[in-house]
């Protein structure tokens, strides 16, 4: 801890491994950075050291636009872990980012019901403590 009076996080939180690390580093600095193969110029998500697609490990981090639009999504009205229980109804989603690769995340900022498939929305940054910041959706604006 580093002084600060943040409030403890009290839900489970991220563990970085050296091959996610830039994502998070990104998060903090309110960017979204996912990884592009410099071979064949696929975006991918979650963070690998090999493509998928063709196998190459050249993969560059690359800030994105952080548009996408839902892909699926549930409305959890009991918490999926006790740490969640203030939340409820809260949304858990896959979203499709403009660049192609699927995120699972929550959407937050509107009213669980008015979420639906297609829904155009852009990323969010939530600070959990000072060196972890979530990754989440909202309604675009
Ligand atoms: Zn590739």
């Amino acid at each position: 801890m580093t002084g600060g009076a943040a409030p403890a996080w009290p839900k489970p939180l991220p563990q970085p491994t050296p091959i996610s690390q830039p994502f998070w580093d990104a998060a903090r600095e309110r960017r979204l950075s996912i990884q592009r193969c410099a071979a064949c110029q696929r975006y991918l998500f979650y963070p690998r050291p090999l493509c998928p697609f063709c196998g190459a490990t050249e993969l560059v981090w690359t800030d994105v636009s952080g548009r996408g639009t839902v892909y699926s999504y549930t409305v959890a009205r009991r918490p999926t872990a006790r740490p969640f229980e203030p939340d409820v109804p809260y949304v858990i989603a896959i979203v499709e980012l403009a660049e192609g690769p699927h995120m699972t995340t929550n959407i937050i900022g509107c009213d669980p019901d008015s979420v639906h498939i297609g829904m155009a929305v852009e990323a969010a940054f939530e600070d959990a403590t000072d060196e972890v910041t979530l990754v989440k959706f909202r309604p675009a604006g």
